[in-house]
This record gives structure tokens, C-alpha cells and sequence, in this order.
């Protein structure tokens, strides 16, 4: 080895030692006479000291470094003197001071700085991956990575689970998004699909008697995508046989409390998980992933709101609407301008618009406000009794903003999450170094598509109906309860589950009620509904996003931080240049040729 410890791990009682280093120049300082550089290696930085007095070849060679040029050096471990010592790097009480310097390889200038952890334009990012990767942060995160997938798989092999592989070329398995789909050379017109994820297979197991599996499963999914998507990504696959809900609940809820408390002890964790049901997220919290590191609950106006003299109001109320609003606590003079930025948030989930009431001062007694004390365009529509009956239902106390939502229930409640979510940022509420986990349960079986004027599943199509549940199935699907769980961790869908349905005849009827014809049913799902005819035993699991999870853990707010060779936004890799056109050759060879429609651009995305 070129050498024989790690920068990083140098502290005092190193002092003395003759180390030998390798790594990058993070850093160079040259102070009259004495150049001093910055090591950086994997597991963090060094000072090394070069003195020409006493080491002039190695005193030479610094002076032609740069930064990023890679080096190996001899020296000793010294001290630092007193008054130089830096609190705030692991190894600042003690530097290196270089007996010899040999360069490795020496570097372009990079196209951004890998020392300092400023903000780099995403293409560039991208592009340079390779570089973006040097920063500290970024190893920081793929370490943490590491680890928790490493803990996850010793768990669960201590629990008795075994890690299956499982194709990946394959056949379309629904989860609700588009297939990546890859052609056959050798059947002409027949294709793969890259599994969306190893669903039917992991039930297959269960068929095939393994009773407890996970995998560590890449996923693909050609959706939009956000932040907190990408195209492929990493799944904790797991299933388990003979079980219910409650089993795999507090399976998950055992192996993330240790994953949290052993990983990152650092982080607050609350215990218990809470649990709430689908009707409780959306009621409380407007939101089927609610963030629960802070409360700001809320509350139901529809019966006031139908009393009141706001004309607005009352309209929403006689056509079916809700009224729903919660407290922010001492935001009552917050400047006009908040209440406007606040107001377009909840435009653009598509609320007709914002009422606000701030409640007179902090330290005013709620029964005590009076009308001149409530500020607000409206206020004059209300009564103070109907006031003060709203900030009690919210929780609120005088000093606190009251923002109320009106409208049809799916909108009011996605407005109002996101003014929640935006509320808990202003008033630092979401504590970065905590970490709420909750399970949320009883999810609807079925979504209806009002486009398509068709049921869909809510979960996949292989979730099981609550037993109390299924004389609903054909009469009324809107009202059947799934056996699905989710979990959610700070605002963020972490994973998906549910108890699944092992018998041919429920299996069957839920693909007619999505609308597939028995044939049509056979021809994608026969293999799975004949392995339901041959023993399949009860069985249930769920998939924690590791991307998700990680992202968390390492208080990111995008995937791309956490994943070494992420795509962009547009699904591109700007490292690869890919997607990029393949020659005629190999679509010849792939029975394909390419229609470019006339909307798009023909040719690879530029990069
Ligand atoms: N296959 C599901 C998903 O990817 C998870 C599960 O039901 O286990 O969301």
C-alpha cells in the first residue's frame, strides 16, 4: 500500500509516529517560506507542514502542488503549537510534518470547488459526478448509506430472513406507474419490462415456501419526477408468510427504532411509531404522509362556517364542502407579505383562496378577545363567539394566526397540508435532528380515476380487503377498506405494504372490478393466479425506500444527494449522456425502427 493510515484517524496519541499518507490536496497555504497543505483522503483531513529546513526535496515538490493533485507523504506526527490548534476538525490538535512528497498524479484545475460545500449548478453537478463525489458531505452520505443497508441485511439475516435475487428483466408488474420496457431480439415485437417492483415474484416465494424474504431491489418506474423520485431506485423488498398486519407493523417498527438507535444515535427518535388510520391522516393532518414532528392539527369548521354571515363560506358549505384550518402559533403579525406568500402556496394546490384571523396578543385570554382584537378582511362575518370557538377547536391562543381553507374536501385538505408543512419550516418547527416515524392504516382499497371513469387500486392490485370489508367489493368498491399500511418519516412516504391476497376467486374478482376481462386477466396475471390454486400460504410485506430512509437520515431534501450516480430531473444521466441514440445496426438486430413524433425534438436530449 502506498500507505498506512488514513488522514482522518490522526490524533494526539499518534504523536511521534512516522506515517505514510496518500490522498488529495484539499487545501494549500503558503506562508513565507513554510507551505502548508490540507490531506484529504476518505476518511477525512490532515494538516501536513513542509519545512524546507529540514525536508527540502519534499519543501520542492509542495510548491508545485494545487489542489486535488493526488500525493503521497512521509512524515511525523507532531503536536500543533499552542495556539493553532483547530476545534473544529477531528485531527486539529496535531499536523504532519513531511519528510518526503511524491506526486501520484497531478489535476486540472475542477470545475467547481470540492473544499468548500457551495451550492454547484445541477448539470455541472451531474456531469462532474466523479468530483461532486470527492465533497466530504457526499461520502458522508454514501457512508451512511453503507451502513444502514449493511444493518438492515444483518438484521433481518439474524431474524431468519434470507435475500433472494430476482429478475430483472421481466414482466410488467403494476405499482401504478409506466414500464421501462426492453425489446427482445429473439422474439420480434416482444419486450421485458424492468420490474417496477419485485412484487408478484416475492409473492411467488411465499408460494414457492421460503416464508421470510427481503432483497435489497432496484425499481423502475417511468414516472414524473420530483425531488424525492428517480426513475430507478432502491427498495427494501420484504415479505413474509403466515402473518397479519399488526406483525409486519411492529416488524418494521423493531428494525427502524434499532437501524435509528444504532446508525444514528445522534438523532431523536420517537417511540412509540404512532399509528393512525387514512381517515385520521387526511382529517388531522389534510395529508396521507403528515409530518409529526410538530402538532399544528387541523380542525373542522363546516358547522360554523354554515352559520356564519361569510357568503363565501356558506356557498362551499350548501355544495358539499369543507371549512378546515389550523393555529400557527404567534404568527398574528406576521407581515402582510407572509400572509400573500402563504395565500399563493395554497392557490397552487388549487384552493380558490386564504382566510386568515389573527387572534389579538399573546398573553390575552382567549374567552376575553374581543371583536376589535381579531384582525382580519373578514372578521366582521363572525361572530366573536363563533372566533373563539374556531381557535379553541384549533388549539389556538391569542398572538396565534388562524388559517382556514374552504373548499371541495380533496383540495382544502391538500392546501392546507402544504400551508402546514410550509408553517412548520417558518417556525422551525421540523426539527431536522428528529425523527418521527408513523404507520398509517386502513387505506381505501380503491382510487376512482374521475378521468378515465374507472376504479383503480390505491396500493397494487394484490392487496387484500379488510375481511369486514368484502360484501362491499361489487356493491359499493369507494367504501372497501385495504389491508395496506404505510410508513411515513417526517413528511416523507418511506414505505408500502399490505397483507396481500392469496386465494384465485378475490384475486380474480378485484381484477374485474379494475377492469380487466377474464382473458385479459389470464394473459398478464395467469401465472399468479395458478400458483393461488397450488397451497399459497397467507402472506404479507412491505418496501422501505433506502433512498427515502437515507435521505432523512442525512437531512437532505433531494434523492440526488444520497444516490452515487443519480439521473436529473428529466430522467437524463449527464455522466453517460444517456438515453442516447444506439446505431441502426442494433435496432435492425432488435426488429425496431424509430418514429420521431413530431413534438419532440428527434435526436438525444441535449446535455
Ligand atoms: N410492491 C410494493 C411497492 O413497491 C410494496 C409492497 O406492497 O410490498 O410499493
Amino acid at each position: 500500500m502506498l500507505k498506512d493510515t488514513d488522514c482522518g484517524t490522526l490524533t494526539l496519541s499518534d504523536v511521534g509516529r512516522q506515517v505514510a499518507l496518500a490522498g488529495w490536496v484539499h487545501r494549500r497555504r503558503d506562508h513565507g517560506g513554510i507551505i502548508f497543505i490540507d490531506l484529504r483522503d476518505r476518511s477525512g483531513i490532515v494538516q501536513v507542514v513542509f519545512n524546507p529546513s529540514y525536508a527540502p526535496d519534499a519543501y520542492r515538490t509542495a510548491d508545485a502542488l494545487r489542489n486535488e493533485w493526488v500525493v503521497c507523504i512521509r512524515g511525523r506526527v507532531e503536536r500543533r503549537p499552542p495556539g493553532t490548534e483547530n476545534p473544529s476538525l477531528p485531527t486539529g490538535q496535531v499536523e504532519v510534518h513531511a519528510l518526503a512528497c511524491q506526486i501520484l498524479n497531478p489535476s486540472r484545475p475542477p470545475p467547481f470547488y470540492i473544499n468548500e460545500d457551495t451550492e454547484v449548478d445541477e448539470a455541472l453537478r451531474l456531469r462532474y459526478r466523479y468530483l461532486y463525489l470527492r465533497r466530504q458531505r457526499l461520502q458522508r452520505n454514501l457512508e451512511l448509506r453503507h451502513r444502514v443497508v449493511k444493518f438492515i441485511r444483518d438484521w433481518l439475516s439474524a431474524r431468519g430472513f434470507w435475500e433472494v435475487e430476482t429478475p430483472i428483466l421481466t414482466k410488467s408488474t403494476p405499482e401504478g406507474a409506466r414500464d421501462y420496457l426492453v425489446p427482445s431480439r429473439l422474439y420480434p415485437g416482444c419486450f421485458y419490462a424492468l420490474p417496477q417492483s419485485p412484487q408478484q415474484l416475492k409473492q411467488l416465494l411465499m408460494v414457492a415456501g421460503l416464508e421470510r424474504y427481503f432483497q435489497i431491489a432496484r425499481c423502475f418506474r417511468d414516472e414524473d419526477l420530483r425531488a424525492d423520485r428517480q426513475p430507478e431506485f432502491t427498495q427494501l423488498d420484504l415479505e413474509m408468510s403466515f402473518v397479519e398486519e399488526e406483525d409486519i407493523l411492529n416488524l418494521m417498527e423493531s428494525l427502524f427504532t434499532d437501524l435509528v438507535e444504532q446508525v444514528t444515535p445522534h438523532k431523536r427518535l420517537r417511540k412509540p411509531f404512532p399509528r393512525l388510520t387514512y381517515a385520521e391522516a387526511i382529517a388531522k393532518y389534510g395529508t396521507d404522509k403528515p409530518d409529526l414532528r410538530f402538532g399544528m392539527e387541523l380542525a373542522d369548521f363546516t358547522d360554523i362556517a354554515r352559520q356564519c354571515q361569510f357568503e363565501v363560506f356558506r356557498r362551499v358549505v350548501q355544495q358539499g364542502g369543507v371549512v378546515k384550518g389550523f393555529a400557527a402559533p404567534g404568527y398574528a403579525d406576521c407581515p402582510r407579505r407572509q400572509i400573500e406568500e402563504l395565500t399563493t402556496l395554497a392557490k397552487s394546490k388549487g384552493a380558490t383562496g386564504l382566510v386568515t384571523l389573527a387572534l389579538g396578543q399573546p398573553g390575552l385570554s382567549l374567552e376575553a378577545l374581543t371583536p376589535e382584537q381579531v384582525r382580519s378582511a373578514v372578521a366582521r362575518h363572525f361572530t366573536i363567539e363563533q372566533v373563539q370557538e374556531m381557535a379553541r377547536r384549533a388549539g389556538a391562543r391569542p398572538g396565534d394566526l388562524l388559517l382556514i381553507v374552504a373548499g371541495e374536501p380533496a383540495t382544502t385538505n391538500a392546501a392546507l397540508s402544504a400551508l402546514r408543512t410550509e408553517m412548520g419550516a417558518r417556525l422551525g418547527l421540523a426539527d431536522p435532528n428528529q425523527v418521527v416515524f408513523a404507520f398509517v392504516t386502513q387505506f381505501p382499497l380503491f382510487e376512482w380515476n374521475a378521468e378515465e371513469r374507472r376504479w383503480e387500486s390505491a396500493h397494487h392490485p394484490f392487496t387484500a380487503p379488510r375481511d369486514e370489508d368484502l360484501p362491499l367489493l361489487e356493491a359499493d368498491p369507494g367504501r372497501v377498506r385495504s389491508k395496506a399500511y404505510d410508513m411515513v418519516c417526517n413528511g416523507y412516504e418511506v414505505a408500502s405494504g399490505s397483507i396481500r391476497i392469496h386465494n384465485r376467486e378475490v384475486q380474480e374478482r378485484i381484477f374485474r372490478i379494475l377492469g380487466y376481462s377474464p382473458e385479459e386477466a389470464q394473459k398478464r396475471f395467469g401465472h399468479l393466479l395458478e400458483a393461488f390454486e397450488y397451497g399459497a400460504p397467507p402472506h404479507g410485506g412491505i418496501a422501505p425506500g433506502i433512498d427515502r430512509i437515507v435521505m432523512v437520515l442525512a437531512n437532505e431534501a433531494s434523492l440526488r444527494e444520497v444516490i452515487a450516480f443519480p439521473k436529473t430531473q428529466s430522467a437524463q444521466d449527464l455522466l453517460f449522456g444517456a438515453p442516447s441514440e444506439v446505431s441502426e445496426k442494433q435496432l435492425r438486430e432488435l426488429h425496431l425502427a424509430v418514429v420521431h413524433p413530431e413534438t419532440a425534438p428527434s435526436g438525444p436530449p441535449p446535455s
